[in-house]
């Protein structure tokens, strides 16, 4: 094995990137270990753009829709409310299991991934793209700027049932420092997703299974937990430069941050198209993959869109956690006065959907 490009990571990002190098007739191997599985728990929210993305490369995967988001503020009367006819799409969301399709992606790299021992002989790599926040994945990582923030919370996933909520719904409550988001995963059955982010202070199992009635009375419904908790510390951490010559960050890598707006492999996913459509464009020119010029392209198209995201989620989460009482009545009737302005609120959603781009 002799490629052009070599992607390091572990997860879904490298792989896919891997995968649609292939779709391009980019020469690209994925230096990998085994992947990581969590009990068919994990459930990512895709917005359309990146479901259509999944399924260009061939990957087909069980998936629920969303076609109406419902925000609340749980301490006041705040309030808003998407819809996908109000974008003229179908669905504004499909919810997907995590380690589907982690293993679908597996498969069908399985002739493109290597091994540490083997790297050392690819002497005609131009590119190392980075698709891994673990930054000892490889030592390569390390040349690059990092800016780490601890978001002090830990978000709890797991599935539960629930009788009352809509079909195609998905909800997200805020409320003392703690956010709560539920999406359908299987209509049939009533069973949802849920991802609940809580203060680090409080924030243990025995915690969520004794409070979650308090999330269903607000939400109208009864809520039962059903199977295993998992749990994720948060924190964020973005590079200050995506590129330097011959090397580039993709993905969780270059930007993780808080899940409260479920955008971080629709992010990632972003990068990787952007990023391979600057290999295509690089070799048709007959310049080296490696080129800054070629990587600095990718930034600048990238960097700008994940930094107003994160800072987005960022103020999203600094406003419904603060106890301040101006900025509880800022959010409050901020939420409502957004609902009502449907100009903000379309430019809100088409950022959610991914209709933004340069
Ligand atoms: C609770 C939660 C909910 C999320 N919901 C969404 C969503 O709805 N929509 C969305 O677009 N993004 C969501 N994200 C973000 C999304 O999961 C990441 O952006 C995406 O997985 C990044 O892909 P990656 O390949 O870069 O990293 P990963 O898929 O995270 O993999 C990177 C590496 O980390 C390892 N790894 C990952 N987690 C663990 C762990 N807990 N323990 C040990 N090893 C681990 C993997 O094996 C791999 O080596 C969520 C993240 C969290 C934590």
């Amino acid at each position: 094995m002799s490629p052009e490009c070599l992607v390091i990571g572990n997860g879904i990002a490298a792989r896919l990137f891997a995968l649609e190098c292939k779709r391009n007739i980019i020469d690209c191997a994925v230096l990998t270990s085994s992947p990581v599985y969590f009990n068919q728990v994990r459930t990512i929210t895709l917005n359309p753009i990146s479901f259509k993305f999944l399924q260009k490369l061939g990957i087909s995967l069980d998936a629920s829709p969303i076609s109406h988001i419902n925000v609340f503020e749980s301490e006041g009367t705040g309030v808003i409310n998407f819809s996908a006819h109000d974008l003229g799409e179908d669905n504004l969301a499909y919810v997907i299991n995590y380690d589907n399709l982690l293993r679908q992606l597996d498969e069908l790299t399985k002739g493109m991934q290597c091994s540490a021992d083997e790297v050392e002989d690819l002497s005609n790599i131009k590119v190392r793209v980075f698709a891994d926040k673990d930054k000892n994945f490889s030592k390569h990582q390390t040349d690059f700027d990092f800016i780490e923030h601890d978001y002090d919370q830990i978000a709890f996933t797991f599935h539960a049932t629930a009788s009352k909520l809509q079909r195609n719904h998905a909800y997200q409550t805020f409320f003392n420092n703690q956010i709560f988001a539920i999406m359908p995963i299987d209509h049939s059955k009533n069973t949802f997703t849920v991802v609940w982010s809580i203060p680090k202070d409080f924030a243990t199992e025995e915690y969520v299974r004794d409070n979650i009635d308090l999330l269903g009375q607000q939400l109208n419904t009864d809520i039962a937990i059903s199977g295993e908790i998992l749990v994720f510390e948060l924190s964020s951490s973005r590079a200050k430069e995506y590129c330097i010559p011959g090397k580039c960050l993709i993905a969780d890598s270059a930007h993780s941050f808080h899940p409260l707006a479920g955008q971080g492999l629709n992010l990632g996913i972003a990068d990787i198209d952007v990023l391979v459509d600057e290999f295509k464009k690089a070799k048709s020119k007959g310049r080296s993959l490696g080129d800054i010029k070629v990587l600095k392209k990718y930034e600048v198209r990238r960097k700008l869109l994940n930094e107003a995201m994160l800072n987005g989620v960022n103020f999203l989460n600094y406003l419904f956690h603060s106890e301040n009482i101006y900025t509880k009545f800022f959010r409050n009737r901020g939420l409502r006065l957004v609902n009502k302005i449907p100009v903000i609120k379309n430019l809100l959603i088409k950022n959610a959907v991914g209709k933004i781009k340069i």
